[in-house]
């Protein structure tokens, strides 16, 4: 169904892996997408694809760890569509693995930059294009390491936790403004973060998943989704699995 028809949606990280299978599910469903992604070349390939299929969408760079540059992309959303309506905040990065006594302040800092930071400066102009726009819907890609820990990511853990906690502040403080705001917590996902991983580490990721494999980024673009969908329109501050059974165990 082209239920997103009519809607702006804005996507960060969305030249690769979940964000990439995110905007791409929007535009089949007649959304207007800005594929925002610190790789241009990448984003305009995402672009592109989009078009093939019928779709619309623009590129975009931006960093998202630079609040002026993150201004600059979700002002570019609303010059090149006209408003803003939807957001995933869904770039992000695995950074430095050490546990926290051996974690130096530059890895801390990019992760904390890149990860959580981002999230703040993203929703912070979104959510004024959104008020403008008559309300909206924003997603923000956390993990399961924002409900619980994994080894050597003591930065990772920090921001992810941090998401959580920043889509619950926001979601009160706008839901009788018209917008929502969520958090997806994906397992261990099939995409290019993983990659470079020697194939015991994979072997034991998968172990790890009660359901025996790894998830697909399609998967976690499914339940974004929804929650940016009216179907869930009294769905707001909280934070949705999708994990194949991980934090279950
Ligand atoms: P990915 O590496 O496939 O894609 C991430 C995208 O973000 C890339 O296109 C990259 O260029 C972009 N990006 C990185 N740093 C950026 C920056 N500073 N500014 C703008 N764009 C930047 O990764 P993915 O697996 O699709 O991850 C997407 C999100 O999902 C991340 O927030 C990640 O933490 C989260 N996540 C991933 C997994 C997993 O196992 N893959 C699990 C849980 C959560």
């Amino acid at each position: 169904a082209k239920d997103f028809t009519g809607k702006v949606a804005f996507v960060t990280g969305a030249a690769s892996g979940i964000g990439e299978a995110v905007a791409t599910q929007l535009a089949e469903r007649g959304a207007k997408v800005v594929v925002a992604d610190l790789k241009l070349d990448a984003a305009n390939r995402v672009v592109e694809a989009i078009k093939a299929k019928g779709g619309e969408a623009a590129a975009v760079a931006v960093d998202v760890g630079d609040a002026a540059q993150v201004e600059k992309a979700v002002q570019f959303a609303t010059d090149t569509f006209g408003k803003l309506d939807l957001a995933v905040n869904n770039a992000g990065i695995g950074g430095a693995a050490a546990p926290l006594g051996d974690y130096t302040l530059e890895d801390w800092h990019k992760v904390i930059d890149v990860n959580l930071n981002s999230v703040f400066y993203s929703m912070k102009y979104e959510i004024a294009a959104m008020l403008k726009s008559g309300g909206g819907a924003i997603v923000n890609m956390a993990s399961i390491l924002g409900s619980v820990a994994f080894p050597n990511a003591p930065a990772y853990v920090a921001a992810k936790h941090g998401v959580v906690g920043m889509t619950k502040s926001a979601a009160i403080d706008y839901a009788k403004k018209g917008i929502r705001v969520t958090a997806v917590g994906p397992g261990f996902i099939d995409t290019p973060l993983l990659q470079g991983m020697p194939q015991e580490a994979y072997d034991g990721l998968v172990a790890i998943h009660p359901v025996g494999r790894l998830g697909k980024a399609e998967e976690v673009a499914a339940l974004t989704l929804f929650l940016l969908s009216d179907a869930a329109s009294n769905i707001t501050g909280s934070y949705h699995l999708v994990d194949g059974g991980y934090v279950a165990q």
